[in-house]
């Protein structure tokens, strides 16, 4: 059977490849976005996961939106307005294809911050989507490249990540977030703001949603798979209802409902005394750890490479002047550290900044020390900065 003509121009994914190489014996690997394992919240889920067989109303079909009482629990807790609702997803991943199937057709025009999250380029390749790249800088996206990319082309949405992005780090300023908030609102454009790491934030204060300032101009997707645990495979989409209700249409399709034995036990860990001292003690470890990162590069790193700082989030930047790095990652690998090159997280043809996504969540803080050695080593054996 001939490949559908939308899945022809998808590469596989080289980060799926690299994680797989990575897990190969005495390779620390600092390429996927893995959480810590060793601190998954198991203990504050076991008596919800024992009391499962009690329950078997659990095990039946249920409704596509999502579990009831989640549903409650998310409208109270994220004080959702009354023309907005949610959708429970089999992980925000699957949120953001529902959009795209819902809202795309072939040839419509998404912009997306250059450098982007991998899996979104995924999707919006899967759609047929004419991806528009807007550089990204220390606050944000470029405002006067994305005012003039609204003002001059028809845009159906905004994709971002401005907590902690993925690949690099950035949080945006609160102005930026104000000022993007008003060009969407201005320009009739939508925004779909992604914040699976919205909770990882170590210093610093919590800035307000993007959403927030154009409730109605908007889409949030939140993920469960960095606060509880990936395997779970469960995230949301909140918005207007008006806008809920076709993601609704879209997943009946897809997978009539995600799990809700899993979604049962999420809306118990999520109201457990614990959970809040859970995601105190995630932070406080990431922060540790991005430490031990940042001072080993900092010190050891040869000049002209540069290495960006962040308040939370899983990832760090290292920038690495007329360097190929898809070759540096490579030649990492061999010497046991992987790490992901960052040409992989731009959309082809845009411009790309010699640089790797390093992350800081997923190695102990011996590990990290030993991989900057490793990774250095390398660095200065192939590079001229
Ligand atoms: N968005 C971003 C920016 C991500 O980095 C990830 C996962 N790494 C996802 C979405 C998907 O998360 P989930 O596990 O909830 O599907």
């Amino acid at each position: 059977m001939k490949l559908a003509k939308s899945l022809q121009q998808i590469q596989p994914s080289y980060i799926r490849e690299i994680l797989s190489a990575a897990q190969a014996e005495g390779v620390i690997s600092l390429a996927g976005g893995l959480p810590d394992g060793d601190n998954f919240p198991i203990a504050l889920m076991a008596q919800s996961l024992i009391d499962l067989p009690t329950k078997p109303e659990l095990f039946q079909y249920g409704h596509t939106a999502g579990f009831g009482p989640l549903l409650d629990y998310f409208q109270k807790a994220y004080q959702l307005p009354e023309n907005q609702s949610a959708i429970v997803c089999t992980g925000s991943q699957q949120g953001l294809d529902l959009i795209a199937r819902a809202f795309l057709n072939p040839g419509d025009k998404v912009v997306m911050e250059a450098p982007s999250y991998l899996g979104a380029l995924q999707v919006f390749g899967l759609a047929q989507a004419d991806v528009v790249s807007i550089e990204q800088q220390a606050e944000g996206p470029d405002l006067e490249q994305l005012e003039s990319c609204f003002a001059e082309q028809e845009i159906v949405m905004f994709y971002a990540v401005p907590d902690f992005h993925n690949p690099t780090g950035v949080c945006w300023s609160l102005e930026v977030r104000q000022k993007v908030a008003a060009l969407c609102i201005k320009y009739g454009v939508t925004l779909i703001e992604d914040v699976p790491y919205r909770e990882l934030r170590f210093t610093g204060e919590a800035l307000p949603l993007v959403s927030s300032f154009c409730p109605d101009h908007s889409l949030v997707l939140r993920s469960f798979s960095k606060i509880a645990t990936p395997g779970i495979r469960l995230g949301l989409v909140t918005g207007k209802t008006d806008w809920i209700n076709p993601l609704i249409k879209v997943k009946q399709s897809a997978d009539l409902h995600s799990s809700i034995p899993m979604q049962a036990v999420l809306l118990d860990l999520l109201s457990h005394g614990e959970f809040d001292k859970h995601i105190q003690n995630l932070r406080d470890l990431y922060q540790k750890r991005y430490q031990v990162l940042s001072d080993n590069l900092n010190q050891k790193l040869p000049s002209g490479c540069e290495l960006n700082s962040v308040d939370g989030g899983m990832f760090v930047w290292l920038t690495i002047p007329d360097c190929d790095v898809f070759d540096l990652a490579k030649a990492a690998l061999e010497n046991n550290v992987a790490v992901v090159p960052s040409s992989v997280f731009y959309q082809q043809g845009a411009k790309i900044t010699p640089a790797l996504r390093l992350n800081f969540t997923n190695a102990s803080e011996a590990e990290l020390a030993l991989a900057v050695d490793r990774l250095v080593e390398v660095i200065n054996a192939k590079c001229t900065c």
